[in-house]
């Protein structure tokens, strides 16, 4: 093995040092940069309480105090809901913790198969297929999907999420990256390709970061003219739109246009892992070569139990979807009223805008330290330079006076920090 290593001869002329220690002052010189960078990640350890979300204690050092989450993509409070946590408990005492095994060597559980059904339901497809997480779903099915098509075109929007990107990069195929939602683009490139290749579209409904929508039916609609499969991360739309919450293609009726749905079961689901929905064959083909799938431990009983229960009350009730809508109607319109930043978008994720990193950073630990409000700050390489943020994600469980004491902090820590505000034109909008 090191002796394929590029640095090895880096280990000659550092004379008495160990390979060990030589390979240490990488690690070191690489977080070093993270850190000049200011990129270095400090997560905040934080407790969730069942009962109280968005309430959690944070933990610093020795001192412990309670903080309000305004950033998780719990976005519905699922993940501490009743009939979440009943199921998920039954399934524990039925059948324990681990399922043992891959789903092929004696993994597959009646959990697993009820809960692909339901989600093929979801998603008005013939069949799903469960993986580790959304980001192995992405990875796993992209490159598979791709690899399986000869000779195949992946055209990519140049937004999509790290784990999209792997899934390109990994099935090695040739690869077209559009400009983020610009149709005329897409279709230029698709227009440019061989008409006998076969092609893929990949992209997002809800964009996590901005909060904008994809043109769903105009990329089907270029699907169509070009002849090109398409495949839809809904990641951060599950169980957030449409009239049983199966997503923003359910919401404007493209849900028989797409080939393939990517979704998460970690984030209004309120549990953990990811699956792909789609037709049956492709489907069956993801499951028979897709590595990411084969061979990797199946979900435990209690996480499928709790997302199956999860999944058939969402589609149930749409209380929490009108709770949570009302919620980020209410921020955003008391943000723009106090000439916050808002960056405008369709979708339930309330980006606010700082543009610099040092300042994003210091309005996250203000929020922390004077008002008990953790909100996460994002910046590069998440976003690019220049467009640092503040991203919250209020959900059914914030009450409207948590709302108005948020925008009165923010308020505030705009005016302490001397952080920009809105343009004028931008709170006409
Ligand atoms: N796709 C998108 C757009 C995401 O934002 C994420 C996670 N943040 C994923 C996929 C991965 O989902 P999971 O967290 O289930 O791995």
């Amino acid at each position: 093995l090191y002796g394929h290593h590029h640095h090895q001869g880096n280990l000659v002329t550092h004379g008495r040092k160990s390979k060990p220690q030589v390979y240490l002052e990488h690690f070191d010189g690489s977080i070093e940069k993270l850190h000049k960078e200011g990129n270095y990640r400090i997560f905040a350890n934080l407790q969730r309480h069942k009962g109280n979300f968005p309430n959690a204690t944070f933990r610093k050092a020795d001192t412990e105090r309670m903080v309000k989450i305004w950033c998780s993509n719990d976005y519905l409070g699922m993940g501490q809901h009743p009939v979440v946590l009943q199921a998920s408990h039954e399934a524990l005492e039925k059948s324990g913790t681990g399922a043992g095994g891959t789903r092929n060597i004696s993994g597959t559980m009646t959990y697993h198969v009820a809960l692909e059904k339901e989600l093929a339901d979801w998603h008005g497809k013939e069949a799903a297929l469960l993986f580790t997480s959304g980001y192995v779903a992405n990875e796993a099915a992209i490159s598979t999907i791709a690899q399986l098509l000869p000779n195949s075109i992946i055209f990519s929007d140049a937004k999509n999420h790290a784990s999209m990107i792997a899934g390109v990069r990994n099935s090695k195929c040739e690869k077209k990256i559009f400009r983020h939602n610009d149709m005329q683009h897409l279709e230029e490139l698709l227009a440019a390709a061989p008409a006998d290749r076969p092609k893929l579209i990949v992209f997002e409904s809800v964009y996590s970061m901005d909060g904008a929508i994809a043109p769903i039916h105009a990329i089907c609609d270029l699907a169509e003219k070009y002849g090109a499969m398409t495949y839809i991360d809904e990641v951060h739309a599950v169980g957030m739109y449409g009239p049983r919450g199966a997503g923003v293609c359910e919401q404007i009726g493209a849900a028989d246009r797409v080939d393939v749905v990517n979704g998460t079961l970690g984030k209004a689901v309120g549990v953990f892992g990811g699956y792909i929905a789609g037709s049956a064959k492709l489907v069956d083909a993801v499951r028979s070569y897709a590595s990411g799938f084969i061979f990797t431990t199946a979900l435990p009983p209690v996480v499928a139990a709790g997302a199956t229960a999860s999944i058939r009350h969402l589609k149930e009730s749409s209380a929490e979807r009108e709770a949570q809508h009302l919620k980020v109607a209410q921020l955003k319109h008391m943000l723009k009223s106090k000439n916050l930043p808002v960056m405008d978008n369709p979708s339930h994720i309330v980006p606010i805008h700082v543009g610099d990193a040092a300042l994003c950073k210091a309005a996250s630990d203000e929020l922390l330290n004077a008002y008990g409000m953790y909100i996460q700050p994002i910046n590069y390489p998440t976003v690019p330079k220049g467009t640092e943020r503040l991203r919250v994600t209020p959900g059914p469980l914030h009450s409207l006076n948590d709302i108005m004491t948020l925008v009165d902090a923010l308020d505030d820590i705009w005016t302490r920090l001397n952080i920009p505000r809105a343009q004028e034109e931008h709170v006409a909008e």
